[in-house]
């Protein structure tokens, strides 16, 4: 291991075009999820001057196939001209304005858009400007509601184990990711955890589905003890990203949101991950054919150009708040960014390409070319599991296959891999010891193969010592 790494630390990424923009820049910026040292020696800082569809070019000329979708919100690939040109109208009408008592045709036309498409029942969206702003505000009304209708003893929260909802102290706390959260125990509110269905723990011989249903007798059996006191159970739908891309199946969400209902519980989707098109569908939850009280959404909803988020909820929800103003019943949260007249625009032209260009029904082939790739890697000595939903496909790697044992974190075996790939030009990035695939759906099938052919030579040098 050792060697490897040493070996890899040889990678000159400081040619010529680089080295001024990382002096300058590790003069200054603080980098997230990065521990600042590693850029002295295991982590290549890599400045970046343009982007071009699945293709991320650095100042030296090197470029790199962004095969993570740049943290899972590039859909449509980098500089991609109607998402500029909407970017570009909307800059020379109204780049900002308060949405308090004021608001625009982009968060109207992007409303109307959001509720057409969404899970039906889901009407009323409230806008933030991040993924984990977007949970706080679920996870805040929803506590809000069950004192507005008198319900006050509401207001704990049921989380999956290995779950992630970002990182503020909200969100965090209703986040299950020790690495993240740990440090921070005793700023958060306490939560109730309950095992997640992740079908990596499958039993031999059980299928998803089975496997599923019976880690769902943790949460019937916590509801029933608990609804008295619970405002909302918050789940990733089908897939828990940064919980090691872990997935389960739609059976659960059915189960959830029919016992939601039965113990007058509350469900959050946070599909902010999983939203538009990454699981197969528009959004996850369609393939347990559930409404969620409240769906999170970020991401992807600006193709991931622009800083934004919606939480969308019923009539029900919305019709809580909706009182005299001497009553003090309202959802008083608010960012100054709210509802940002440019990142609105830039989210309905994203919709827009997602009706006219018949973009799930495309990314099915694609899909498909990337899962049997990615499975060609299952008969590998330290290959697990290749597992997939949808355009989001992960690679387990193990140290022992027959017993599962995983490697040990501290080897970062995924850093070997990562530093593989940047030099052969594709940008992976582990999480733990498991490599994922969630490429913008521009890439093409040759595209694919580099990513795929790539992973593997990093997953040879990975393991082999
Ligand atoms: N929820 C999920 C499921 C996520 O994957 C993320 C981001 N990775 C967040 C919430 C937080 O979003 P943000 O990073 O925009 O705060």
């Amino acid at each position: 291991m050792a060697n490897h790494r040493e070996d890899h630390a040889t990678i000159d990424l400081m040619t010529t075009g680089n080295a001024p923009y990382v002096a300058r820049d590790l003069a200054h910026v603080w980098h997230p999820c990065t521990q600042m040292k590693d850029h002295e020696q295991n982590v290549p800082l890599i400045p970046i001057r343009r982007g071009q569809g699945v293709w991320l070019e650095d100042y030296s000329g090197r470029r790199y196939l962004d095969a993570i979708s740049s943290w899972w919100v590039n859909l449509f690939g980098h500089a991609y001209p109607r998402i500029i040109a909407a970017l570009r109208e909307q800059v020379d009408k109204l780049e900002q304005v308060i949405l308090a008592g004021f608001t625009h045709e982009p968060v109207i036309e992007l409303s109307e858009a959001l509720v057409a498409i969404a899970p039906e029942g889901l009407t009323r969206c409230f806008y933030a400007d991040n993924g984990s702003a977007a949970v706080e505000v679920a996870v805040k009304m929803s506590f809000h509601y069950w004192r507005n209708v008198g319900r006050s003893a509401k207001r704990r929260f049921i989380t999956l184990s290995n779950s992630y909802h970002g990182e503020t102290l909200g969100a965090l706390a209703v986040g299950n990711v020790e690495l993240y959260k740990e440090i921070y125990q005793p700023l958060l509110m306490d939560v109730i955890t309950v095992p997640s269905p992740d079908c990596y723990e499958r039993e031999a011989g059980e299928s998803w589905a089975e496997h599923s249903r019976r880690k769902f007798a943790h949460m019937e059996a916590t509801l029933a003890r608990h609804a008295h006191e619970v405002a909302a159970v918050i789940v990733e739908p089908l897939v828990q990203c940064a919980g090691t891309m872990r997935m389960y199946d739609p059976v659960y969400l059915e189960l959830l949101r029919d016992a939601c209902n039965r113990y007058e519980v509350h469900l959050i989707a946070d599909e902010i991950a999983v939203g538009f098109g990454r699981t197969g569908t528009m959004f996850a939850c369609e393939q347990a054919h559930i409404r969620p009280d409240f769906m999170c959404l970020s991401k992807g909803l600006t193709a991931g150009y622009l800083p934004l988020s919606a939480v969308m909820t019923t009539e029900a929800v919305y019709a809580a708040f909706y009182d005299e103003y001497e009553k003090l019943n309202a959802f008083l949260h608010s960012h100054s960014f709210t509802g940002n007249p440019l990142a609105c625009a830039v989210a309905r032209a994203c919709l827009g390409i997602f009706r006219e260009d018949n973009v799930l029904e495309r990314n099915r082939a694609l899909a498909a070319h990337m899962g049997a790739r990615a499975r060609e890697l299952e008969e590998h000595p330290h290959v697990a599991e290749v597992r997939q939903r949808g355009m989001i496909v992960a690679i387990e790697l193990v140290r022992d296959k027959a017993t599962r044992a995983p490697y040990a974190w501290q080897e970062r075996r995924g850093l070997v891999i990562y530093r593989h790939a940047i030099e052969r030009g594709v940008l992976l990035r582990p999480v733990g010891n498991v490599v994922y695939f969630m490429p913008p759906y521009v890439i093409t099938p040759d595209e694919i193969d580099l990513m795929v052919e790539v992973a593997r030579e990093g997953i040879e040098l990975a393991t082999c010592g």
